[in-house]
């Protein structure tokens, strides 16, 4: 049987990323309600990052080329601005395809918001110089392109990068727009209007105070999200602990909306303890032990399927809610991990064993009766001789 890295050398497993849930260490399975909270990883904001880029990219094509076109269709039309547009609306289809064959996108983008700032410096040149009779329109068309690739910035990088990119890109269009002016004296139109740079300006500070805000609320969000998981999580094995298994097993019992079915069977749970583990920290050790129960863990999380929470109850003791499985599966279920512990072998404290417990939820079941009936179940497995399971409908009531 193949086993995860973390199984095979005994080490606490990483946090889960989102996507990826219990049962399949190698393979991401769809998340599920039973998935740990994790604060978003880079995986999610990778995602969100090509997903805004792709937008801005297929958003920018269609204006690229409509500005070409009346460019074009002007009766002074500039051979160098026809072309940069032909350009840069080459490299949109090219940052698109870069995005639709995930291939990485980082370098591309800077390409794009390079290739952005020397076309804006460009037109910023020709419309202070007057080379085109439709100077001012060039000015103005100068100016959105900034804004649009100030917020192309904005969306792609961080804040402070992005902030860097507007404020450089502004002054750049100052500069080339009076250096075209004063080197080719534009006319009264060329030089678009002082109103419209300081609109402009003050569009792009706006602009930045809002990703501020934003990159402000994201990581206090982050914060929110990474304190919750730390509440959910037990810090040695990485499994949710005794809080959040409480919730799964609340959502097992929870009744059924007014027109729906009641689920049947409901679930169960599996509640294992480790047995002489006292034995295991005195022979070799307290790390040692923390190392056994990383193992443990392990050998659980790689056990559970999608949909299933295993967890820590505490001290050696573990716990594995199934939802939707009776008592005969949850009985294969344990069976399945007393297995894995016989045949995965701690590599410093060799063989480690566990009795089982396993309940099925009951018609008015609550949290503590079910626990008790898997705890209790569990106890007659210790005083049957240990590495055993044991039912609790085969106990008694
Ligand atoms: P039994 O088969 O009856 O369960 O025997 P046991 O020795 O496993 O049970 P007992 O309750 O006597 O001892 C449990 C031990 O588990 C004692 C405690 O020090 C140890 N333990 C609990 N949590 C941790 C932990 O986080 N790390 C380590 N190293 N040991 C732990
Ligand atoms: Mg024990
Ligand atoms: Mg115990």
């Amino acid at each position: 049987m193949r086993l995860p890295a973390q199984v095979r050398s005994g080490r606490p497993a990483p946090p889960r990323t989102p996507g990826q849930t219990a049962g399949s260490p190698d393979t991401p399975a769809p998340l599920t309600a039973a998935t740990p909270l994790i604060p978003p990883g880079d995986e999610l904001r990778y995602a969100l990052h090509r997903r805004l880029a792709l937008a801005s990219l297929t958003c920018g094509l269609p204006v690229l080329t409509i500005m070409g076109v009346l460019e074009a269709r002007s009766p002074s039309a500039s051979a160098q601005l026809l072309g940069l547009y032909a350009v840069m609306a080459l490299l949109c289809v090219w940052g698109i395809l870069r995005v639709l064959r995930r291939s990485r996108l980082e370098g591309a983008l800077r390409t794009i918001v390079a290739f952005n700032v020397v076309f804006v410096a460009v037109q910023a040149y020709a419309a202070g110089a007057g080379q085109s009779a439709s100077a001012a329109q060039t000015g103005f068309s100068m100016l959105l392109m900034l804004i649009a690739n100030s917020v192309l910035g904005y969306l792609v990088f961080e804040a402070r990068r992005a902030g860097l990119l507007a404020l450089g890109s502004f002054a750049l269009a100052v500069v080339a727009g009076l250096l075209g002016f004063s080197r080719h004296g534009g006319t009264d139109m060329a030089l678009p209007s002082v109103q419209l740079y300081l609109s402009t300006g003050t569009i792009l500070l706006l602009l930045h105070a809002l990703a501020w805000y934003k990159s402000r609320f994201v990581s206090q969000a982050q914060e929110q999200l990474r304190l919750e998981h730390e509440a959910r999580t037990d810090p040695l094995t990485g499994l949710p602990n005794r809080r959040h298994l409480y919730q799964q097993i609340a959502a097992l019992l929870e009744p059924a909306g007014e027109d729906q079915p009641e689920p049947e069977p409901r679930g169960s749970v599996i509640m294992f303890d480790i047995d002489h583990f006292k034995r295991v920290n005195d022979l070799h050790g307290h790390l040692a032990g923390d190392s056994a129960l990383a193992h443990v863990a392990g050998l659980l999380r790689a056990s559970a399927q999608a949909g299933e929470t295993p967890g820590r109850w505490g001290g050696e003791e573990f716990m594995l809610v199934l939802p939707g499985l009776d008592e005969a599966g949850a009985l294969r279920r344990a069976q399945t991990l007393r297995d894995l512990l016989h045949a995965s072998l701690h590599p410093q404290v060799g063989l480690l064993t566990a009795s089982f417990g396993v309940s099925a939820c009951r018609a008015s079941d609550d949290l503590s009766r079910l626990v008790a009936r898997a705890d209790v179940a569990m106890y007659r497995a210790k005083a049957g001789g240990r590495d055993r399971i044991e039912a609790a409908s085969s106990g008694g009531p």
